[in-house]
């Protein structure tokens, strides 16, 4: 299992305070999870107002 974010990211930043590894960054579109850090801890899914966090 990992996480990752979809396109439907409105880039609101909610989610990046939650991530204890600090490993989801702003790129240009979106905001995406650099998956090297991320433990798959599953805290930011219940963050996002658009729900576009997901695990895959
Ligand atoms: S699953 Fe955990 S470590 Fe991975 S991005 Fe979300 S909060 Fe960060
Ligand atoms: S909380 Fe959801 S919509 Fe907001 S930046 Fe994070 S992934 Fe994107």
């Amino acid at each position: 299992m990992s996480v990752m974010i979809q396109e439907e990211c409105v880039s609101c930043a909610l989610c990046v305070d939650i991530c204890a590894e600090a490993c989801i960054v702003e790129e240009e579109d979106q905001f995406v999870i650099d998956v090297e850090r991320c433990t798959d801890c599953g805290d930011c899914l219940p963050a996002c107002p658009v729900t576009c966090i997901v695990t895959h």
